[in-house]
């Protein structure tokens, strides 16, 4: 007989651990059908025919995050054969009162109760005899860390669902409630199962409007509500979550006995009196990530990558494979083909991967000993004020380097809207590839001064600050920013394998994604770029020839819509239009498309020479405003790849794209028009346009948020805790 175990806790109890401890490497990672929830299953060790689903981490079964709601939809749909219920033994009242909820979806429970070397360790006691007999669940104490108990409670899974034991007894609450509850019932009869009822109940009763959803047909609560809470004199969902706390209270004092101790601050404690210390925090945050982008960035991956793309990529593989080409002597464009454009473009976007992979090291361990949740926290204070949370600090912070991981490491944001708005805005800031733009912009414009780059950075910043407001006071992102009940886990010390595996899940599906879309990419530029029409043939060009191509018919094509924002002097706009569009495929190209198309190929790395040229082209209101679309704008292709894998919704993909390069032209015409009016005095209808462009834009920056979603009560009492 198959069996199906779902996993479920709040995040941080050790979920990931035991999972990896009951699976080995017999999981699977993907996505739940349809939102980009990480979805784990595996097969149980020794048990082929058992699968373990590892739920996300979540703090209760409301409907308030998407995390909750896959949970949730999961449990009650799916209908697992048993539950493994995590809980973290060093936080035991917290964790239950997720339990309190698994236990009244008429599933089989095993409690099993995390942490059990730390409990010994400070001498805290659990007695896992007197919570089973109080909960009326099976209840383990395990060490997933150490392996200890792990099998057992697997196998206490296993029993459970074999013998189809009957579910066990929810937590009762106090009478007034449970006639209310009784009345509820009684309207969802024939409704749901019977043993779903008193779960339907409540969320009924808790005005939980996702739960109508999952009905047959509606089912009206008000009265009852209403009567409950003029009886009660507090809402049903106060009402209710506190309830469920009153109850843990009970248990807690029959099941737990709390070492005396002289010093009441553990160790956990003192560290963070240091490292989220409002002044100390930020500077000691910055030399972490400093040493973690010198040691990645800097030079060991540096070093790896230039060996990568020197040595392996530079001395062996390519003229291995343009010798083997020659060898056989294959047809000009084939070998073409295959070294400029194939070996080329993936292997530039290879040789990325070791530094990738040392970056994604240092992430892991700083994310499972706990400093990651540590950042979230301290960042979220100055976040929240716009919108976002803290946690989307860190994919911020990557991107500045590249936004492939730095979109990539968005998936650490637990909250759906938040991690969506985060993806949408991280490739504002300027990454690595964009500094040569900067740089050429700068020098040939602006004498070399160093305010261009620094207003880089800051259009950037401002970007995502702005967006933040204004998407937040859009229905799609609508609702309190999620509060922040992150709870700080105690520090632990990160193992290995963990480590591993998770720098290898993100390592692996960049180089298998990503590197599709930059095969596929790279065989289309090189396509657009090298061939063309000269004399009326159609046929391969010479590197001189590229006004030929087929894409500078494409840029041809779509100057006009680039007129406005000033990139038509001398009749040469398509230029500009082409190195945008190249600047898609990689933002290197915009600068190496310029020496091109400006007759200068051979010097075009440093830009020098044709800067002279460019400016002859460009007034600088039109090459600033070039600059800020080229920052602004959709980000190259290997970027776009990430964004529509952790999108994983070609709606939200589509969407992500068209407001970048939507708010990239916006920008641009207003630095080019308002630019233009201020130097030379010239006001046209473009400035009008600009004009009304900026209005409209203070309009929904200052216009009032919507209505705010109602605040979780469960959660707040929760984040209340520490
Ligand atoms: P998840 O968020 O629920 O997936 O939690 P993880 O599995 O990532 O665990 C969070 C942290 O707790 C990690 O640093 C683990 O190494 C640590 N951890 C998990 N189980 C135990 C345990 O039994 N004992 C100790 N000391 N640490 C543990
Ligand atoms: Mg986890």
């Amino acid at each position: 007989m198959s069996v199906r175990i779902a996993l479920a806790g709040n995040p941080n109890s050790g979920k990931t651990t035991l999972f990896n401890a009951l699976t080995g490497s017999n999981q699977f990672v993907g996505n739940w059908p349809g939102v980009t929830v990480e979805k784990k299953e595996g097969r149980l060790k020794g048990h082929k025919e058992v699968t373990i689903v590892d739920l996300p981490g979540i703090y209760s079964l409301s409907p308030y995050t998407l995390e909750e709601v896959v949970a949730r939809r999961f449990l009650l749909e799916e209908k697992p054969d048993v539950i493994l219920n995590i809980v973290d033994g060093t936080n035991l009242e917290r964790n239950l009162y997720l339990s309190t909820q698994l236990l009244e979806l008429g599933i089989p429970v095993v409690l099993a109760v995390n942490m059990l070397d730390l409990l010994e360790k400070s001498g805290d006691q659990v007695h896992i005899g007197k919570l089973k007999e109080k909960l009326g669940c099976e209840a383990v104490e395990i060490s997933a860390l150490k392996g200890n108990g792990v099998m057992k409670a697997a196998e206490k899974a296993l029993s459970l669902a074999r013998e189809k034991k009957a579910a066990p007894k929810p937590c009762p609450f106090q009478s007034r409630v449970e006639e209310s509850l009784l009345r509820v019932q009684e309207e969802l009869k024939g409704m749901v199962p019977e043993e779903q009822k008193r779960y339907f109940a409540i969320k009924l009763l808790e005005r939980d409007e996702q739960i109508q959803k999952l009905l047959p047909r509606a089912v009206d609560a008000g009265g009852e509500i209403a009567r409950l809470e003029e009886d009660m004199d507090d809402d049903t969902e106060s009402i209710i979550t506190n309830e469920r706390y009153q109850y843990i209270s009970s248990i807690m004092q029959d099941c737990c006995r709390k070492a005396a101790r002289k010093d009441t601050l553990t160790l956990s404690d003192k560290i963070d009196k240091i490292v989220t210390n409002r002044i100390l925090a930020l500077p000691i945050f910055a030399v972490i990530m400093f040493l973690v982008y010198y040691v990645s960035v800097t030079t060991v991956g540096d070093w790896l990558t230039g060996w990568t793309n020197d040595t392996l990529f530079g001395e062996w593989i390519v003229p291995g494979v343009s010798s083997g080409l020659a060898a056989i002597h294959c047809a000009d464009w084939l070998t073409s083909l295959v070294a400029d454009g194939i070996v080329a473009g993936v292997g530039a976007v290879l040789g990325f991967v070791p530094q990738m992979l040392v970056l994604f090291l240092f992430l892991a361990v700083l994310e499972s000993c706990g400093y990651m949740a540590r950042v979230a926290f301290i960042m979220d204070r100055i976040f929240r004020k716009f919108g976002l949370s803290g946690k989307s600090f860190i994919p911020m912070l990557i991107g500045s380097g590249c936004g492939v991981p730095g979109i990539m490491a968005s998936r650490t944001i637990e909250s759906d809207r938040d991690r969506k708005m985060t993806i949408m805005t991280t490739t504002f800031v300027p990454c690595g590839a964009k500094l040569p733009i900067i740089a050429l912009i700068a020098g040939a414009f602006f004498g070399n001064a160093g305010w261009v780059a620094w207003s880089a950075y800051f259009v950037g910043i401002a970007a995502i600050v702005c967006s933040g407001i204004i998407l937040k006071k859009t229905r799609m992102f609508a609702g309190d920013p999620a509060p922040f009940v992150m709870e700080l886990p105690a520090y632990h010390l990160p193992t290995p394998g963990n480590v591993l595996r998770s720098m290898w899940e993100r390592g692996w599906s960049f180089i298998k994604k990503a590197g599709t879309v930059i095969l596929l990419s790279s065989i289309v530029l090189w396509f657009l770029q090298g061939f063309g029409w000269v004399d009326g043939r159609f046929g391969m060009l010479e590197a001189e020839q590229l006004e030929n191509s087929i894409l500078a018919y494409i840029g041809n094509g779509i100057a006009w819509m680039f007129a406005p924002l000033g990139w038509t002097q001398g009749g040469e706009g398509w230029k500009m239009a082409v190195a945008a569009v190249t600047g898609l495929i990689a933002k290197e190209n915009v600068v190496t498309t310029f020496g091109i198309l400006f007759g200068y190929a051979e010097v075009a790395e440093d830009g020098a020479e044709i800067w002279t040229r460019l400016s002859a082209v460009m007034t600088g209101a039109a090459a600033y405003g070039f600059l800020v679309f080229n920052l602004l704008c959709a980000p190259c292709f290997a970027a776009m790849g990430a964004i529509k894998r952790e999108m994983n919704n070609a709606k939200w993909f589509w969407f992500a794209i068209g407001y970048q390069c939507g708010l990239a032209y916006l920008v641009s015409l207003c630095i080019y028009q308002l630019g233009t009016w201020v130097t030379t005095g010239a006001f046209g209808p473009g400035t009008v346009i600009a004009i009304l462009v900026v209005l409209g834009f203070f309009y929904l920056l200052l216009r009032p948020a919507r209505e705010g979603s109602r605040r979780p009560a469960g959660m707040k009492m929760a984040a209340g805790g520490r």
